[in-house]
Formats: C-alpha cells, structure tokens, sequence
C-alpha cells in the first residue's frame, strides 16, 4: 500500500509547549503501524507522519493529535494537518452493517458486520468505539473532522452513545467483522442494540484504539466476559515463538466456549470472583520476557493492578489492567 505523509507545523508558544514532552510520546508511537517524525529548530517543530494508506494516515493524525492535547499545558493547542489524506474525511471513522447474529452462549451473541476495507482493523490494535444512537431505532449523526483530525462531535439527540468494544475477528477477504457483546441484564443501551439488532442495521465504528498487544515471550492475560473476545482473538493469533497464559473468570458453566487451544497457550476457565486469587497463586517468572494485560469490572481490574504489581512483582511498564466495565446503577435503555 502507498505510504502517505502529513505534517503539521507549531511555531513560538507552541512550539516550546510541546519541546521536552514529545520524546517521551514519540517512543510510546514506535509500535504503532505508523512513523512519527519530529524536527526542533529554535522557534519552529515540524512533525511529520507517514503510514500506509489514509486510513492509517487519518487514525495516526488523530492519535498524535489526541496524545498532544493531552500533554500538560497543550490541551487548546492549534494543530493542523496539511500533506496527504482528505482533511474533511475521518478515516478511522466507519459506518458497519449488520449482516448476521447468532448466539455464541446464552449471554454472548456474536454480531457480524459487513466493512469496507475490512483489512484496516486486522492487526494489533483489538479495540473500538461503537456510535450507536442514543434510544432503540433512532438516528445519530457521524462526527466531522477538525483540521486536527479529531472529530467533531454533533450536539443533542444526534449525537453518539459511545461504547468501547473489542474486534473478535477480522474477515477481510469477505469484508467482515465480528463483534461478541455480552447480554448483561439488565441491559444497557449497547446491549439492547446488541441483543435487537437485525440484518441491514448500521452503527458506526470509530477506531481501533487503544493499546497494542504486546509481543513479549510470555503474555499472561486475565479477565471476565467482556476481556474474553480479546483474549481468544490474542490465543487464536499467538505466533509460534510465544506462549500465552490466560485466566478467564464467568458467571456460570454455560459460558464457557469451546477453543482449540494452541499447543503453547493455556486458558484456565474459573468461577467468578477467583480470578485475583489464580493469579496471586501462580508462580513468579523472572525477567522481561513477560507482559501481563487484565480487563475486568473496575473493582476487580484495581485487585489485579495490586496482585501484578505486588504478588507477580512485575513493574509497572509490564503489566496493564484495564476497566472493562463499572458496576453501577442502570440507566434506562
Ligand atoms: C477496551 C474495552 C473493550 C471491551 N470489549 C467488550 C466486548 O468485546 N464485549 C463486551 O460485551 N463488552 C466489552 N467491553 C465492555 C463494554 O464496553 C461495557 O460492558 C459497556 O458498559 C456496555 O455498555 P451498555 O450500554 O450495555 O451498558 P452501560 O450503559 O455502560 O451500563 C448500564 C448498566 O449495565 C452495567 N453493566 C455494563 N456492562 C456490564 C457487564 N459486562 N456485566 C454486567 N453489568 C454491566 C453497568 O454497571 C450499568 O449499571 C469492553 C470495554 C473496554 C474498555
């Protein structure tokens, strides 16, 4: 795929605003599948992107935009892309269709969808952010872009429920996504789409996000219902020359699914509530060669963060435990 490039230009206030806090964000990029480019001259910093195709481009745009708004004292800093890509298309924003359902457990139905250039999310990055409309069977209006490349959200009704899920599998010779939501009860309004939806229903999906897997030797991975989708999706692709370890808590026997296991992987299948306790009970691994990721209701993603860092004793650049989800009261669907 061609390579394109975009730059952006900061000059004076600016500028200085962003010297000293990018090294630290640019190594952060290194893994991602685009190149960061940096130039500093005394008033001037120049940096320039190039990825394969304006998908990546127009995602890596609002990534580097995103990060830098988030760095202290840049959060209203004026960027603008120029170079390559349509400033007025949000690449990495999509319009999915459903094309299928079919239940995988009792409480996990699989939704395909049919995507246009499908290939785009295959990778490393898992996650996305689902645009679904505010009450079942209304309408929602798709974000536009800023010359940041960050969308511009519309107001009121139009305006996206946002929901973060996770890219079960990629399809993309057929052009195909699947999505595993879990049928939480009661449900919430991505769930009530979920469980209702119907072949020619559309959302949009603005992603991947997040982080990217990562490759270490030994990836332990530990989580609920909503961390399964990635979990399988890391086991089904674990290269040769990497073993996974994984420890997936449930509600109840009926949500267990049935995987081929790699000959290097294992998945440990628990009752809910004894995932900190599996993890606390394994052994110690000495060295780099691990990298541990959790996901799971908030109270227990915070007992997993303690037992990685405290029980497996492993630093913090080494592990990530993520909230998949808050226990809270329900708004209504
Ligand atoms: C990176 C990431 C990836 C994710 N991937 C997936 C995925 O692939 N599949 C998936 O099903 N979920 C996934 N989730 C979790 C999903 O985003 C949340 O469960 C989300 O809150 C569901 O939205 P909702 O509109 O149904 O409920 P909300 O409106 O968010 O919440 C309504 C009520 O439901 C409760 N609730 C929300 N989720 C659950 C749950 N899982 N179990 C019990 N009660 C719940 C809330 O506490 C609240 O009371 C992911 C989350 C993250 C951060």
């Amino acid at each position: 795929m061609t390579e394109l490039v975009a730059h952006c230009r900061l000059e004076g206030a600016a500028a200085e605003a962003l010297a000293g806090q990018l090294d630290a964000a640019i190594r952060l990029w290194g893994n991602e599948a685009f190149h960061v480019c940096c130039e500093r001259s005394r008033q001037e910093l120049c940096l320039s992107l190039s990825a394969p195709g304006w998908r990546r481009l127009a995602l890596a745009k609002a990534r580097v935009a995103g990060e830098i708004r988030r760095l202290p004292g840049c959060a209203t800093l004026a960027l603008a892309w120029a170079g390559d890509g349509n400033p007025e298309r949000l690449g990495h924003v999509q319009r999915w269709i459903v094309t299928g359902t079919r239940l995988v457990t009792p409480h996990l139905r699989r939704v395909t969808f049919r995507v246009e250039e499908a290939a785009f999310y295959a990778g490393d990055l898992h996650h996305v952010r689902l645009l679904l409309p505010q009450r079942g069977g209304g309408a929602f209006a798709f974000p536009k872009a800023c010359p940041a490349g960050l969308p511009i959200w519309p107001e009121g009704e139009l305006m996206p429920l946002l929901r973060n899920y996770t890219i079960r599998a990629v399809r993309a010779d057929r052009e195909e996504i699947d999505v595993d939501f879990v049928l939480h009860e009661p449900a919430g309004p991505a769930t009530a789409w979920a469980r209702d939806c119907r072949p020619g229903d559309e959302i949009g999906a603005l992603g991947p996000i997040g982080w990217p897997v990562s490759h270490a030797p030994l990836r332990i991975l530990a989580g609920d219902e909503t961390a399964l989708p990635t979990i399988l999706r890391q086991i089904e692709e674990c290269p040769a020359e990497e073993c996974i370890d994984a420890y997936v808590e449930f509600a109840d026997e009926g949500e267990r699914q049935e995987v081929a296991l790699p000959a290097q992987c294992r998945l440990h299948w628990l009752r809910r509530g004894d995932l900190a306790e599996a993890l606390r009970a394994r052994a110690r691994e000495d060295g780099d060669a691990v990298f541990a990721y959790a996901g799971a209701e908030f109270a227990t993603s915070q007992r997993l963060k303690a037992v990685l860092s405290d029980d497996l004793g492993l630093p913090h650049a080494q592990f990530r435990s993520v909230a998949y989800w808050r226990a809270q009261a329900a708004s209504p669907a």
